[in-house]
């Protein structure tokens, strides 16, 4: 799909690209000023510590306890090359052969990929819209064997957005407290939440459980800075201590300017966030209504992260170029091909019937790519 989006832009259409994971703005100035002060004072050219500059995890440390009232600690804390590689190494250390690790699908696509290259069994929880794409309790319980290593979370989820609520997060960790297994909470979306709705960390929730939850985050989503490459991991000591040893025989450090940038971000003015949180809901509304008021559309208005986790299920069947659209893969190309717009099909994150939609992307170009599908859909319908 991809190559035959790029085809098309090589000969001039106009793409709608709603299929990227990325917001479409640039970090705020001091973050970039930040990195460029550490060029020129000579702090970017040489190797960090594998796990990080000292002020980068000193001042994870203080997010951390700001945002989710756990005092973390430097040792707690490993700096990764971006949140997938928190994950990577992650799963390098804790799963192997014969484990089991439960990931409630939807899913972000590396969950189980990263677990089945370490030979590990993916255990995966289907959700729906019925339950807000969120797995419940009882399901959990079910789900559990001696064999389970780790449970993975990710709230608010890619690709769907929904989050767990405290309750639910609550009623979820009360599940896993007598099950020896890891919990592992990929809260990168955490800061872009929308309506007043508060993140659920499983860190706040469940104090008690903290020498078995370890936190995946990173700058990527929240201060728009995909390309700079800066995750991290917050967990117990020993397993902080087991990623950075398979990261000094894999990366070394993440880049020594990436990290100072990082640093500005964390430290600096946290306005931006409020600012991008603010246009991120009002897109997510304009991309829901619109999406709501196509014919063989339906999509939850998600509570989270930017992308709208749509069931196109009322578009099989139709035509597209003498042949009958089957499944979310023709419609992902149903849709490039007629409407010119990317979306990512659903079965790739164990969604089928369902069409991913970033709606990182601004309120005027959302409006138009709906507009395209609409047109797209009455022209088949006829
Ligand atoms: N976790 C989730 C849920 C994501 O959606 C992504 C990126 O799309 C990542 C982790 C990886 O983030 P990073 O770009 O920091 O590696």
């Amino acid at each position: 799909m991809n190559a035959r989006a790029a085809e098309m832009r090589a000969k001039g259409v106009d793409v709608f690209n709603l299929g990227v994971g990325e917001p479409d703005f640039e970090p705020p100035q001091f973050v970039l000023d930040a990195a460029k002060r550490a060029i020129d004072e000579g702090l970017s050219s040489k190797y960090t510590a594998v796990s990080g500059i000292a002020p980068l995890k000193k001042a994870i440390c203080a997010q951390v306890e700001r945002t989710r009232g756990f005092a973390a600690a430097p040792e707690h804390v490993v700096v990764t090359v971006g949140a997938k590689h928190a994950l990577f190494n992650l799963a390098l250390v804790l799963f192997q052969a014969g484990d089991e690790v439960i990931i409630p699908a939807p899913y972000w696509v590396s969950y189980p990929e990263q677990a089945k290259m370490m030979g590990a069994d993916p255990v995966l929880l289907p959700s729906d819209e019925t339950t807000g794409f969120r797995i419940r309790p009882a399901e959990l319980a079910k789900a559990l064997s001696p064999r389970t290593k780790a449970v993975i979370f990710c709230t608010p989820s890619n690709p769907s957005g929904s989050a767990y609520s405290k309750e639910e997060m609550k009623a979820l960790l009360d599940v896993l407290r007598p099950h020896d297994c890891w919990i592992i909470v990929d809260e990168i979306y955490s800061e872009l939440v929308y309506d007043g709705f508060e993140h659920a960390s499983a860190l706040t929730i469940a104090p008690d459980l903290r020498e078995r939850i370890i936190l995946v985050d990173g700058v990527s989503k929240s201060y728009a800075m995909t390309g700079w490459r800066i995750g991290w991991l917050v967990g117990p000591t020993a397993v902080a201590k087991a990623c950075d040893t398979v990261q000094g025989q894999s990366t070394t450090n993440a880049s020594a300017v990436a990290q100072y940038a990082a640093l500005a971000a964390l430290t600096g003015p946290q306005d931006e966030i409020a600012k991008a949180r603010k246009m991120f809901q009002e897109r997510r509304d304009v991309m829901i209504d619109g999406l709501n008021a196509l014919p063989g559309i339906k999509c939850r208005r998600p509570e989270g992260a930017f992308y709208a986790l749509a069931d196109c299920k009322g578009l099989i069947g139709l035509d597209h170029n003498g042949k009958r659209i089957a499944n979310d893969e023709d419609i992902a190309m149903f849709l490039l091909d007629r409407a010119h717009v990317v979306g990512v099909p659903g079965g790739a994150f164990g969604a089928p019937g369902h069409i991913r939609f970033s709606y990182a992307a601004s309120a005027d170009r959302l409006r138009a790519a709906l507009a395209a599908i609409r047109t797209a859909i009455e022209e088949a319908r006829r």
